[in-house]
């Protein structure tokens, strides 16, 4: 039986005060961070846990923090994407609502190691309950000395500031949100420079996620061998999977990073709905190629999810039943990716805008023939031709729609109507 520890509190009435966080233990391991580590004895406990990102990309955490230069002239920032964007994700947010100073803690100890005074948290602006917890916490942790000068009669000092994002999902890539928090319109940025060497003002910043923060006190109280020894080697730790769509328990689950993608659609949420069957289902947010569900064996972690086709993504996990058109979620999903293009890039901005056109017609039963060669040609076009990874995860998720369910749009086009509805 796996005990959740990053969900431990959210249950808890009241679990989003310092008084709750505190009885559970909560900022002792800040306490510890600072009597007990270096902040050099920190990124390698950090990198010795083997914890990689939980925004998505995967990179490892400890690893990022020591691209950090020593030396500079520069102030250091920590920067919390808390933009959340991702359809069926909402893992942040749960952290955020119902124990916001496991983030604050986490934010304090990554910022000791780095050598940060100042941290920014990037939340998405429709998120209004977090925001004012979060406020409320922050609040709280200056009041009790965690924020502030002389944390805990240290000579760290640190604090954190809270940033409203207006709506854009390119503001969940890390350079756009940089953008962003400096008043600029959110496009992003060429790399390198990366943005631990010239980052935010042009000084060097760390860009962590919410989850990925909040499993940062746990480590420093339970040691990374705790960490490493939960999941698979090369993507250890606990994990928490967002549970949506056509499923009979949808919700936060706190499992162990690796676990089957069928033990958790059936086991964990309770399968299809009354009478359904399973038909696919896409688990790691809608960047991610759906997986069909004679692929559900696959463990949820980086690289098996990679050596299926797929990503882990933000562990969105969207399940679709045999009552969906498929050619219905793939339109829908290029639909929201065009919405969202920046638009800083021809293959992603024009691929994207033609890719809609295509996919409506068939959609409504007005497919031309070559219509589905066009798509594909059109995905190969935009994939790895664009700046960033928005136009990437859109051609990936069509090219496996097209390919898993190749004789869905090919009924479309010669019904002229679509067979589900
Ligand atoms: Fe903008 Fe799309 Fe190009 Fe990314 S891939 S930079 S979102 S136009």
């Amino acid at each position: 039986m796996f005990e959740p520890v990053l969900l431990k509190n959210i249950d808890m009435p009241d679990g989003h005060l310092l008084s709750a966080y505190e009885a559970g233990g909560g900022y002792q391991a800040l306490a510890k961070a600072l009597r007990e580590h270096t902040p050099d004895e920190l990124i390698n406990l950090v990198k010795e846990s083997n914890l990689r990102g939980r925004g998505g990309a995967g990179f490892p955490t400890g690893m990022k923090w020591s691209f950090v230069p020593k030396q500079t002239g520069k102030p250091k920032y920590l920067c919390c994407n808390a933009d959340e964007g991702e359809p069926g994700t909402f893992k942040d947010r749960i952290i955020m609502e119902r124990d916001p100073h496991q983030l604050i803690e986490g934010l304090a100890i990554s910022a000791y190691a780095i050598g940060a005074k100042t941290a920014y948290v990037y939340i998405r602006g429709e998120y209004v309950t977090a925001i004012r917890r979060l406020e409320q916490a922050i609040a709280e942790a200056h009041e009790r000395g965690y924020l502030g000068g002389n944390i805990l009669g240290s000579d760290f000092e640190f604090d954190v500031h809270i940033h409203c994002g207006a709506g854009a999902y390119i503001c969940g890539e890390e350079t756009a949100m940089l953008d962003s928090l400096e008043g600029k319109r959110a496009q992003p940025r060429l790399k390198p420079p990366f943005p631990a060497v010239e980052g935010l003002y042009a000084s060097p910043t760390v860009i962590n996620n919410v989850e990925t923060l909040a499993c940062v006190p746990h480590i420093v109280m339970r040691g990374a061998k705790w960490f490493r020894d939960i999941g698979p080697d090369r993507s250890p730790g606990p994990k928490l999977y967002c549970l949506s769509g056509q499923v009979r328990k949808p919700g936060l689950y706190e499992l162990p990073m690796g676990i089957p993608l069928r033990e958790l659609v059936e086991d964990h949420a309770g399968g299809a709905l009354p009478g359904r069957k399973i038909k696919a289902v896409i688990p790691g947010g809608v960047s991610a190629p759906v997986i069909p569900e004679s692929g559900l064996e696959v463990g949820m972690d980086f690289d098996s999810l990679a050596a299926a086709g797929s990503m882990l993504g933000s562990a969105g996990v969207i399940v679709i039943d045999d009552s969906t058109c498929m050619v219905q979620v793939a339109t829908r999903i290029v639909e929201f990716f065009h919405h969202e293009s920046c638009g800083k890039c021809t293959p992603c901005r024009e691929g994207l805008d033609w890719a809609v056109k295509v996919l409506r017609r068939v959609e409504a039963g007005q497919g031309e023939p070559g219509d589905l060669e066009q798509l594909d040609a059109l995905c190969k076009g935009i994939f790895g031709n664009t700046f960033c990874a928005l136009g990437d995860g859109a051609a990936m998720g069509l090219r496996a729609a097209l390919k898993h369910f190749h004789d869905e749009f090919v009924a479309h086009i010669e019904e002229r109507r679509c067979p589900f509805h």
